[in-house]
C-alpha cells in the first residue's frame, strides 16, 4: 500500500459547492419519514405537502398498494433482465396494452422512468443529419435526447409557433427529417403548449410531430388522457411520451405511437435495450392506476377545483404568480415568483418552519431571477389544509417583503 498522500483530485467540486453555499442556493434533501401525502412528515415535521407531483393521490391508494403486494407475492421483486433478454414479462406486455387502449393508439412501449422515455426515443429516431425543433421551456430528457441523436437542435421561443414556423421554413430544403417537440405542460411554469398551431406548422413541412405528457398524463383530458385528448389533436401526434411517475403514482415512461414506432423502439431505444425493466410490482401498480383513472374521475375533478381555488387565493393575497413576464399557469403547477434565488431559497426554508413544504427552484433549473418556489396541487388537499397553508404563505410573504 502507497503511504505518499494523495491530494484529492474531486477538490473542484467542494469548491464548486462552497460557491453555491456563498450564494445562498445550496440545499440539503429533505428526507420523508412517512407517506407521500397532502400532509406528511419531512426531517421529524409535519407539513403541508405542496411539492408532490402526487396529483390524484394514487401513490397511497389501496387498490394499487394491493396490486403491487399482490404481484410481488405471485412473481417475485424483480424481473432478472433487460426487456429483450429475458425481463419482459407477461406483466409488462399487460400494462403496455392498457395504456395503448387508453391513448387509443396502435401501440405502447414502457421504459423505466419518462426521462429514460424521452431522451431514449429522441436519440433513437433521429441521427446527425436531422434537426430537432425544440420549445426552449422543453425538459431536460428532451434536449438530452437531443444531444446524444447528434441532430441540430434550433429553438424556438416559447409556445411561439409562428417561431417554430420559421425554424422549419429555415431548413425546408435540408434533407434530413424534422422533428417538432414540446412538453405538453411545462414543469416549472404550468402553462400548457400550442399544441393545435404546433401539429399545422409540422404538417406543412411534413415534419414529426412529438409531446411529452409528463405533467399532463392523469391531469388533462378525458379521465387525464393527455393534452392531446385536451386538443382534441388525435392522429396528428405522432410520439406520444407520459410518465408513470407522476400522477399514475408509481414510477415509468412510456412513448405511444404506431406499431411500427413501437416495434423500432424495441430494437432501437437505448434505455430499453440496456437497462433492466421494472419489478412486476411496478407494472401491476400502473394497471390499477388506469383503472383508477376510469373508475374515479371525481379525483380529476377535485383536483381541479382544489386549483382553482388555490391560484384565486393566491391572486389575492398578491403574490407573482406568473403571467406579466413569465409564462401564466393553466394547471395545477403553480408558482410564486420571487426573483432572486437566495430569497427563494429563504422563502422555502422559512415556509417549511412555518408548516409547508414548497420547494425553492433558482437558476439554472429556471432563468436567472426568475427564482420561485413551486406549489402542486393534489386531489387530497382538504379546504382546511389549503386555508391553513394560504395563511402561512401570507405571513412569510409578507415577513420576507414578498407582499405588501
Ligand atoms: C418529470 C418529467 C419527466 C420525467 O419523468 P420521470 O418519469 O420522473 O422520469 C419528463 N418530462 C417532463 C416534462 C417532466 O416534467
Amino acid at each position: 500500500m502507497s503511504t505518499t498522500t494523495r491530494t484529492n483530485p474531486l477538490s473542484y467540486l467542494t469548491d464548486q459547492m462552497n460557491e453555491l453555499k456563498a450564494k445562498g442556493t445550496h440545499f440539503r434533501l429533505r428526507v420523508l419519514e412517512d407517506e407521500q401525502e397532502a400532509v406528511c412528515t419531512f426531517d421529524g415535521k409535519k407539513v403541508i405537502n405542496l411539492a408532490s407531483n402526487n396529483y390524484l393521490g394514487l401513490t397511497t391508494h389501496p387498490k394499487l398498494r394491493e396490486a403491487a403486494l399482490e404481484a410481488t407475492k405471485k412473481y417475485g421483486v424483480g424481473s432478472g433482465a433487460v426487456r429483450t433478454i429475458a425481463g419482459t414479462m407477461r406483466i409488462h406486455m399487460e400494462l403496455e396494452e392498457k395504456i395503448a387502449r387508453f391513448k387509443n393508439v396502435e401501440a405502447c412501449v414502457v421504459f423505466q422512468s419518462g426521462f429514460a422515455a424521452n431522451a431514449g426515443t429522441v436519440s433513437a429516431i433521429l441521427g446527425k443529419e436531422d434537426f430537432i425543433i425544440s420549445d426552449e421551456l422543453n425538459h431536460a430528457s428532451i434536449i438530452d435526447g437531443a444531444r446524444l441523436s447528434r441532430a441540430k437542435i434550433l429553438v424556438f421561443r416559447h409556445k411561439d409557433v409562428a417561431h417554430a414556423e420559421e425554424q422549419l421554413a429555415s431548413i425546408k430544403d435540408q434533407p434530413g427529417k424534422k422533428l417538432v417537440i414540446s412538453d405538453g405542460v411545462f414543469s416549472m411554469d404550468g402553462d400548457i403548449g400550442p399544441l393545435p398551431g404546433l401539429c399545422d406548422a409540422a404538417e406543412k413541412y411534413g415534419a414529426i410531430m412529438m409531446v411529452d405528457d409528463a405533467h399532463s398524463s392523469g391531469v388533462l383530458g378525458r379521465n387525464g388522457r393527455g393534452t392531446i385528448d385536451h386538443f382534441n389533436v388525435h392522429g396528428r401526434v405522432d410520439v406520444q411520451v407520459g410518465t408513470l411517475s407522476k400522477a399514475i403514482g408509481a414510477l415509468g415512461g412510456y412513448v405511444c405511437g404506431s406499431k411500427d414506432l413501437i416495434d423500432f423502439l424495441y430494437h432501437r431505444a437505448r434505455p430499453f435495450l440496456f437497462s433492466t425493466s421494472h419489478p412486476p410490482s411496478v407494472a401491476a401498480t400502473c394497471i390499477a392506476a388506469f383503472d383508477v383513472l376510469e373508475q374515479e374521475p371525481e379525483r380529476i375533478e377535485k383536483l381541479w377545483e382544489n386549483t382553482r381555488f388555490f391560484k384565486k387565493e393566491l391572486g389575492l393575497i398578491g403574490f407573482n404568480i406568473g403571467g406579466q413576464n413569465t409564462p401564466a399557469s393553466e394547471t395545477p403547477i403553480t408558482p410564486i415568483i420571487v426573483g432572486e434565488g437566495r430569497l427563494a431559497m429563504q422563502f422555502s426554508r422559512e415556509l417549511f418552519d412555518e408548516g409547508i413544504m414548497a420547494t425553492g427552484i433558482a437558476f439554472p433549473t429556471v432563468a436567472e431571477g426568475k427564482a420561485r418556489i413551486r406549489t402542486i396541487m393534489t386531489a387530497t388537499h382538504t379546504h382546511d389544509q389549503l386555508t391553513q397553508a394560504l395563511q402561512m404563505l401570507k405571513r412569510v410573504g409578507k415577513r420576507l417583503g414578498i407582499v405588501n
